[in-house]
């Protein structure tokens, strides 16, 4: 279910240029920052000697001003999720992969992350004013998921995004494939991983284990220690043999996201021949579909069982119903009397 290998690979390639191109600049601009010299001031003394004056404060406006490009960018790549979701465009949801990766990934460095999770439980999230751009990533994160389901993890994480698109590209005869009751148990251990989080955190106040069960850091470089590289570079590893290894099994953030998916209002629809068709169940690369049961906790609204339920030359539903609509119209045919002739 994916487009022209040509297509991603570009897109890839691009992706990988631009975002290295990005962090590079950033982690070499950062030290800089911090050990540029505080300018000297001058000596009152003999010099002239005026009254310094108070800077207003920056009024709510300017605040909003000065976030309004940051704000424009993140709702216009929501903006470009969501059509790319409601049109179950392929082409489109790869584009907006390439998009994540650059701009919430290399660019912004900033993702919804357990920190926030740490946050949310000890009322220490972001002040509002300074991280309007956040906070409105953040509203589409939980709306959409309590609406539909993981989009977030879908098509918006950057990391989630930059792993997709390793999928898409690795040659299928080099992918491991676990076994469904493996994927299965599996899954269960970023529920783990989330619940050990979150007591260290109550018992520590510490949320600095972040980067150890996190690779988010990764966009932006900025933690190096040789522990956390040669992690990040493990999974790396086992994200080229092992398809959405970090997201299916590992991701405490993706185990909290599924937790509050149970609510999801608008759900996948399912025909009746699901319960004995199994199409759909391979193809979900999430394993999330166990039978004729979605299991919401690991959806992340792919589109790819969506797209087969609507596929009038795939999916059975559809088959079964045009030849029985074949069926009876040849019936009617047979039925139908063969005109007498009139004349005489
Ligand atoms: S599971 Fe985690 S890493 Fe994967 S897409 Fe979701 S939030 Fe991102
Ligand atoms: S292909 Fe159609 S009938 Fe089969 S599982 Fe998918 S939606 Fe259901
Ligand atoms: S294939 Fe369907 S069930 Fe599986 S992750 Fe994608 S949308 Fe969810």
């Amino acid at each position: 279910m994916t487009p022209g290998r040509p297509f991603l690979l570009i897109a890839f390639a691009l992706s990988l240029l631009v975002g290295g191109m990005t962090a590079t600049v950033a982690v070499a601009q950062a030290p800089q920052a911090q050990e540029e010299p505080a300018e000297e001031q001058p000596a009152a003394e003999g010099g002239w000697d005026f009254e310094e004056e108070e800077e207003e404060a920056p009024t709510w406006a300017d605040d909003f001003k000065a976030q309004s490009i940051d704000l424009a960018a993140v709702a216009g790549f929501s903006v470009l999720a969501f059509v790319s979701f409601f049109r179950k465009s392929v082409r489109l949801k790869y584009v907006t992969l390439v998009a994540a990766v650059l701009y919430l990934g290399f660019y912004k460095s900033q993702l919804i992350s357990i920190v926030n999770v740490f946050g949310l439980m000890g009322g220490n999230l972001p002040i509002f004013r300074y991280n309007m751009a956040w906070y409105l990533l953040a509203v589409v994160t939980v709306v959409s998921t309590v609406l539909w389901g993981r989009v977030y993890c879908g098509r918006i994480c950057a990391f989630g995004a930059f792993t997709q698109l390793v999928d898409a590209i690795v040659p299928a005869r080099w992918q491991v494939k676990i076994p469904r009751a493996i994927e299965r148990r599996a899954s269960w251990i970023k529920y783990g991983i989330l619940a050990s989080v979150i007591a260290y955190f109550l018992i520590t106040s510490d949320p600095l284990i972040y980067p150890y069960v996190e690779p988010f850091w990764m966009f932006g470089l900025h933690l190096r220690t040789p522990i956390l590289l040669t992690m990040l570079g493990a999974l790396l590893l086992t994200t080229v043999f092992v398809r959405n290894a970090y997201c299916r099994f590992l991701c405490p953030l993706g185990a909290f996201l599924g937790i509050v998916s149970n609510l999801t209002v608008f759900r996948i629809k399912r025909w009746s021949e699901c319960s004995t068709c199994r199409i759909c169940e391979k193809t979900c690369e999430w394993g999330a579909i166990r039978g004729p049961k979605i299991v919401m906790t690991e959806c992340v609204r792919c589109d790819d069982c969506e797209r087969l339920y609507a596929d009038t030359k795939k999916c059975p539903h559809h088959l079964i119903l045009i030849r029985k609509a074949d069926i009876l119209a040849r019936r009617a045919a047979q039925a139908i009397p063969t005109p007498i002739s009139s004349e005489r």
